[in-house]
């Protein structure tokens, strides 16, 4: 009982369940190992792509800085002389052409070497004339070199990076330089060379000074801002390029992109959010699984076929061996088309086996219906005969037959001899009477024989012929004996019952013995 739910698998199942897992498995791993490597793929992309970007505007920039300094390096050669001439108009035109025609500058400004604004460009800016004391003003100075200051806010109120150029005279004094700005929180070169490369994605980059300072953002609220504790910006104020997957201020994961600036030491970081990056994935691989759904349906179709061709034989022979005391399963197990080694060699062992049972079954069969002493029917094979007569109705004589005084054979030869007397009577009676003649040994030294299709008076004629030819026969030791019989008949139209034609045939005997024995009575 524990176990019966066993029985609910077959080896059809029991093939389609285990090839259907194998395929299925293999099937949702080759589906990870796909969307693992296409995501991977995507990732690995947007990172280089976002390197290479990177790198480009980091060129840019690097080469619009380059350009602006000699802008700047030309007007401070023409600065020169009209700073020295004190020639306020020409310093003027000189500032205005300056930041017009190159359009780099967002202000122009000259400072002289007290630290004296004395040209501004545009004019609106009203700090002509001041005094810068900032340190980025008194370090140009001082320095006398050409400058790249770190943001800062400028007299007028702006936020902005400032490039100085100084200015010297033909003898080579020191005269105050030439600035140009460029504006980090409204529209600049900076903004307008960076701005234009703008996703709508959620992609952006920004660029950062030496100290970490946002020096430019899409977003120019937060221009200004110092970056902390972005590993992306770490490694590309150490002058490297690179990509990394960081998380950004707003929380978001990114796949950023970097490179240097190597002029100003400023990193560019180029990035875009990982979820923008993959979003076309679950697209794709849905287009994936579509593709590999109509293969994998026509495996499972072919597995069940194939589980189908491989489990009939074997279902077949257990079907058919579980019906094997029926008619027909010899034939049945025969015609089982057993394909391979297994299922063959079944059904060979079945079908032996089948055999074998059969013939020992005939022999089981004879024996219980024969009496071993005599080889002639017993008692038990009248009765089927009378069945099986029953079933085909015939006419049917009965001669019931007994030995005379057989107790005297016995008491003077001994059994054995008795023995053999019934054995010789036994083989006289099978060469007198015909084939289907059924001969039976009812009793010790009594005998039955079945005559179908022979009348009272042919049955009482083979009756008298037996009965001569037991009289003159030598049994053996015991020498000659004498039988007497009993005759009765059956025709097929008699409402009788068959049993009663026996009791008649020994009815007939009985009268026999009482008449003297050694004779012959017909029934009465
Ligand atoms: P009758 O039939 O003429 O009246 O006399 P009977 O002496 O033959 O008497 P009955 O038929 O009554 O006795 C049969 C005897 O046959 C009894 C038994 O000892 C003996 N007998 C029965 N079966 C066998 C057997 O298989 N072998 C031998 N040797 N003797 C048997
Ligand atoms: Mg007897
Ligand atoms: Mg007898």
């Amino acid at each position: 009982m524990g176990l019966h739910w066993l029985l609910k698998f077959d080896l059809h199942r029991l093939i389609l369940a285990l090839a259907v897992l194998g395929v299925l498995a293999t099937f949702g791993n080759s589906f990870y190992a796909i969307y693992q490597a296409q995501r991977q793929l995507l990732i690995a992309n947007t990172l280089e792509s976002n390197r290479v970007y990177a790198t480009k505007l980091a060129a840019s920039a690097d080469s619009m800085i380059q350009s602006a300094q000699g802008q700047l390096a030309y007007s401070a050669s023409l600065l020169a002389p009209l700073l020295q001439g004190d020639d306020a108009q020409a310093l003027d035109g000189e500032v205005n052409r300056l930041r017009l025609q190159t359009s780099t500058f967002n202000s122009v400004v000259i400072v002289n070497r007290e630290a004296t604004i004395v040209a501004v460009s545009p004019e609106t800016l009203q700090v002509k004339g001041a005094k810068l004391s900032s340190p980025t003003a008194l370090e140009a100075i001082k320095s006398q070199q050409p400058q790249i200051t770190d943001p800062f806010v400028s007299l007028s109120g702006n936020y902005l990076i400032s490039l100085s150029y100084p200015i010297f005279s033909a003898d080579k004094r020191y005269l105050g330089y030439v600035a140009g700005t460029i504006y980090l929180q409204s529209t600049s070169i900076l903004s307008s060379l960076l701005g234009q490369h703008y996703y709508q994605d959620g992609s952006y980059l920004y660029v950062v000074d030496r100290e970490k300072t946002l020096i430019y953002h899409p977003d120019t609220k937060r221009v200004g801002h110092k970056i902390k504790g972005n590993p992306a910006v770490d490694e590309v104020l150490k002058g490297d390029d690179g990509s990394l997957d960081v998380i950004n201020s707003g929380g978001t994961e990114m796949l950023t992109g970097f490179a240097p600036v190597a002029s100003t030491g400023w990193g560019v970081v180029a990035q875009r959010p990982r979820s923008a990056t993959l979003e076309g994935l679950d697209e794709h691989m849905s287009g994936v699984l579509m593709q590999m759904i109509p293969t994998t349906l026509f495996i499972l179709f072919i597995i069940w076929l194939s589980a189908t061709f491989i489990s009939r034989p074997l279902r077949q022979l257990a079907n058919r061996a579980s019906l094997m005391d029926q008619q027909g399963a010899f034939s049945n197990i025969a015609g089982i088309r057993a394909w391979y080694f297994e299922a063959a060699q079944l059904k060979q062992a079945i079908l032996k086996g089948l055999g074998l049972l059969n013939t020992k079954i005939d022999k089981l069969h004879n024996d219980s219906h024969t009496d071993p002493m005599t080889g002639l029917f017993n008692r038990r094979a009248i009765q089927r005969l009378l069945d099986e007569y029953l079933v085909e109705p015939k006419p049917l004589s009965v001669v019931a037959l007994d030995i005379d005084h057989f107790k005297k054979i016995n008491d003077s030869f001994g059994h054995d001899v008795g023995d053999e007397v019934i054995v010789a009577l036994a083989q006289l009676m099978q060469q007198e009477v015909r084939s289907d003649a059924a001969l039976c040994r009812s009793g010790g030294e009594e005998f039955l024989l079945l005559l179908p299709n022979v009348t009272l008076v042919q049955a009482q004629g083979i009756a008298e012929r037996l009965r001569l030819k037991v009289a003159s026969h030598e049994m053996g030791s015991a020498g000659c004996i004498t039988i007497s019989l009993g005759v009765a008949h059956w025709s097929s139209q008699q409402d009788s019952d068959l049993g009663a034609v026996l009791k008649q045939a020994d009815k007939a005997l009985y009268e026999a013995k009482r008449q003297g024995r050694n004779r012959v009575v017909v029934e009465i």
